[in-house]
């Protein structure tokens, strides 16, 4: 047998890994000869159990736990977590499109499986993940049935772990593309192409919201990416929409979207920057019933906070002086380095800049299929209000 691969953690840094899955190079006391990539038994510094992860000294996060229990992490165990993460979904997990597996939230970090219809999207983002690969597409084919895998790891996690990221078809191929229905909106998804892995499941309920406040109202849908927030207000019989993004590719895929649910024609794409666009908007005098900020994460390390909420006060001052009376503001931040009170204190801000009066209907976070864990607050990324101009 080959000998036991053991991580020991340094006194004082054992207490967080007892519920948290993250540890850093600065948390290791010491660590046995291990293969990148393959399975440790971490112990505090007393030699007592913790958990078991897969180990790779390249990054600074070197190990992410997988368990707590003293099991080993063999197909079985993928096999329990990955149904657990499906029995989590419910009937959501067998139609649609839902996130099946996600990451520390679902005991697996380094593996998010996104289910579009009738094909499965996987994503390794770690080297023990991305060695772990069959074994997880056998637990899914267990767990969902035999269906077309496409791989689509993303290049800077598999640039910071040391492996070739997988993009393609694991195994017999499924259809190019696929249309999903999302509360009777229909998005197109091209497996490959676009951002995430083909749409922003985290939204799905926000925007099924924003379609059900939309009635009669003009819409400004900022950050549009496929133009899934104002396909829901048209559908809900919104006036007209207009939709702002800089992504040419996006926005292609915003005017099929926008076409197939019959929509486009009270629609406009505007290719654009939306701070600039804000400012046009305002200047021409332009006012609308709703409108949705969804920007990207404006802060991606602790260190970009204080410039994040200055982007986040600008469009959202710019959004309010935008909004008519009556009008629902939905605003988001997708950054977990932004806690909710520093956001909602910049929307606050943005709204005495702006001699706004706003009525806070509701707050508002990512869909169930992203489940948060308590003692892993990173889990809890998507914060957003819902508005309204009184
Ligand atoms: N609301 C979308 C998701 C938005 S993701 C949905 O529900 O599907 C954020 C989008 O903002 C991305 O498509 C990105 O291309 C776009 N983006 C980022 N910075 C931008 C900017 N400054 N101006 C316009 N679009 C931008």
């Amino acid at each position: 047998m080959a000998h036991r691969a053991v991580l020991r953690l340094k006194r004082g840094r054992d207490e967080r890994a007892r519920t948290h899955p993250w540890i850093f190079k600065g948390d290791v006391g010491d660590v046995t000869d291990v293969a990148p990539g393959s399975t440790v038994t971490v112990v505090d510094s007393g030699g007592r159990f913790v958990g078991r992860g897969f180990y790779n000294p390249r990054p600074a996060l070197c190990c992410r736990l997988l368990t707590w229990t003293d099991e080993p992490l063999d197909a079985a165990f993928f096999r329990r977590r990955i149904a657990g993460a499906a029995a989590l979904r419910g009937r959501a997990a067998s139609s649609g499109a839902c996130r099946l597996v996600w990451s520390e939230a679902d005991g697996l970090p380094g593996l998010v499986v996104d289910r579009y219809g009738p094909v499965l999207v996987v994503q390794c983002l770690t080297l023990g993940m991305a060695r772990a690969r069959t074994t997880v597409l056998d637990a899914l084919a267990a767990t969902v049935g035999a269906l077309p895998v496409f791989a689509l790891d993303e290049d800077a996690p598999a640039r910071m772990e040391g492996f070739e990221p997988a993009r393609g078809w694991a195994g017999a191929p499924g259809p190019p593309a696929v249309e999903v229905d999302e509360d009777g909106v229909r998005l197109g998804v091209t497996f490959g192409a676009g951002h995430k892995t083909g749409l922003y499941l985290d939204q799905g309920e926000n925007r099924v919201r924003a379609g059900r406040r939309a009635d009669g109202r003009d819409v400004l849908d900022a950050f549009a990416y496929t133009a899934g927030f104002a396909c829901h207000a048209l559908a809900g019989g919104a006036r007209r929409a207009v939709c702002i993004e800089s992504s040419p590719e996006a926005l292609a895929g915003a005017r099929e979207n926008l076409a197939r649910n019959g929509v486009a024609e009270r629609a406009e794409l505007v290719a654009a920057n939306v701070f600039d666009e804000l400012r046009r908007l305002e200047r021409g005098g332009a006012r609308f019933g709703l409108i949705v900020l969804d920007p990207p994460p404006f802060a991606r390390s602790r260190a970009a906070v204080e410039a994040a909420l200055r982007g986040y006060k600008e469009i959202n001052l710019r959004a309010m002086r935008l909004l008519e009376r009556g009008g629902s503001l939905l605003t988001f931040s997708c950054s977990h380095h932004i806690a909710e009170a520093d956001f909602e204190a910049v929307c606050a801000a943005a709204a005495a800049d702006a001699g706004a009066r706003l009525r806070v209907v509701e707050r508002l976070t990512q869909a169930p299929d992203h489940p948060v864990v308590l003692t892993i607050p990173e889990t809890r990324y998507l914060i957003g209000l819902l508005l309204e101009a009184t």
